[in-house]
C-alpha cells in the first residue's frame, strides 16, 4: 500500500498557535514616507515589510518574523524600533 505524503500546510494546520495581536516592529510613517530605498523591504528574510504605493504606507507583517535582528541595524534611518515578541504567543 502507498502511503501518501502530507503537505506542510496540511500539517501545520494542527499546529496550535495563539496570535499577538501587539507588534513587536514599529516604524516612523513620516521618516518612511521619505525613504527612497525602502532597504526593509530588501534585507529582510521573511518579507516582513512590504511598501503599498497605493496606500504610500508601509505595512508590517510582524507574525512572520524570524527574530534575526536585521532590522535593528539595517534601516538607515534606524526607523524601525523592534522588541523582543511577548512570551506565550506562536507555537503552543
Ligand atoms: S523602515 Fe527604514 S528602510 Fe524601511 S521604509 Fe522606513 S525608513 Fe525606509
Ligand atoms: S528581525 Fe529579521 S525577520 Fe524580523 S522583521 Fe527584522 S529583519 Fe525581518
Amino acid at each position: 500500500m502507498q502511503k501518501t505524503l502530507k503537505k506542510i500546510e496540511d500539517k501545520l494546520y494542527f499546529v496550535p498557535f495563539k496570535p499577538n495581536t501587539e507588534s513587536h516592529i514599529k516604524t516612523n510613517a513620516a521618516i518612511c514616507a521619505g525613504c527612497t530605498g525602502k532597504e526593509c523591504t530588501k534585507f529582510c528574510p521573511a518579507n516582513v515589510f512590504h511598501w503599498s504605493e497605493i496606500d504610500k504606507k508601509l505595512y508590517i507583517n510582524y507574525e512572520n518574523c524570524l527574530e534575526c535582528g536585521a532590522c535593528t541595524i539595517g534601516c538607515p534611518y534606524q526607523a524601525i524600533e523592534y522588541s523582543h515578541p511577548t512570551a506565550s504567543f506562536g507555537r503552543m
